[in-house]
């Protein structure tokens, strides 16, 4: 809850006038208490799990013809809508813990190693460092807990049923994957405090990337091509096609540890390789065309 009654002494304790945003979120939470605010977590994981999935399920289940040129796959068949509802369940299944004790934990962890809900609000370049030392805090860990996942033992015992999926489904991204995500997306945070307001928009972020990464569609348009060293839906593709034995591809958001460590030349290999088929092919075709051409003169 803020220390201030009116936005008039919000202003005069900032010794400034509030921003739009900073009078929005005035009238939001000035008199809402500290738990119930950051209790929003579990709104934002329920909102970013259960709906943003949806245009990629109907995209899945409709496949337009426009589309299928740009699946990832495309002769893997698609999960079914049994099988996505079952993602959709295990994936959203978590929310009572979360909004039961996890919230709680996480409430009182999170205040305590300094995390701010009042004012004045973070500057754009504020969130955007904190965003940027998040992504890269979480690459590191999670990279090493995948390829700790893709020991005999991990695999086996935890890994193994989100390589279940072949082929990605929004749905699909964070099943049998909770756990790890309880580990590595709270990491960034906790190192670096922020306000909670930029908290949530990391947990967006964190859960768009994963859905982007699992949607099964490499779209030439789409505006995360233009993010240098992203992972999207191409690189991490390859990883679920390369099924559990693989030993490649493991980072989530950034290229940065597969590039650093290796474990991108099976990929590279085999992007080469469609290369060099594509290639082939088109070579092939002009001389067809060639000699048709040769035969009607
Ligand atoms: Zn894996
Ligand atoms: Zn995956």
């Amino acid at each position: 809850m803020m220390p201030y009654g009116t936005a008039a002494e919000a202003e005069a304790a900032l010794g400034r006038s509030l921003t739009w945003a900073e009078s929005w979120w005035f009238r939001y939470s000035a008199r809402m208490p500290d738990l119930w605010l950051m209790w929003h977590v579990a709104l934002v994981f329920f909102v970013m799990y259960a709906l943003v999935p949806l245009p990629l399920l109907l995209l899945q289940q409709l496949a337009p013809a426009f589309a299928l040129k740009y699946k990832l796959q495309p002769q893997v068949k698609q999960a079914s809508p049994i099988a996505i509802l079952r993602y959709m369940r295990d994936s959203t299944g978590l929310v009572p813990f979360i909004i039961g004790p996890f919230a709680a934990i996480y409430s009182a962890a999170f205040k305590m190693l300094g995390m701010r809900m009042g004012l004045p609000l973070p500057s754009a370049r504020e969130t955007m460092t904190q965003l940027v030392v998040y992504s890269l805090v979480e690459d590191y860990i999670d990279y090493w807990l995948h390829r700790f996942l893709h020991t005999k033992w991990g695999y086996d015992k935890i890994h193994y049923a989100h390589h279940e999926i072949r082929t990605a489904t929004g749905f699909g991204a964070s099943y049998a994957e909770l756990t790890v995500y309880a580990i590595t997306i709270f990491a960034g945070p906790a190192i670096v405090p922020c306000h909670v307001t930029t908290h949530w928009l990391w947990f967006s972020i964190r859960i768009m990337v994963n859905m982007d990464t699992h949607s099964g569609y490499d779209f030439p348009f789409s505006l995360s091509k233009l993010i240098p060293f992203y992972v999207g839906a191409k690189f991490h593709d390859y990883h679920h096609y390369a099924g559990g034995q693989s030993q490649s591809n493991f980072s989530s958001i950034f290229t940065y540890c597969d590039n650093l460590y290796g474990t991108n030349k099976g990929y590279m290999y085999h992007k080469g390789s469609l290369l060099k088929l594509k290639m082939k092919e088109a070579e092939h075709n002009n001389v067809k065309t060639r000699d048709s051409s040769g035969k009607e003169d």
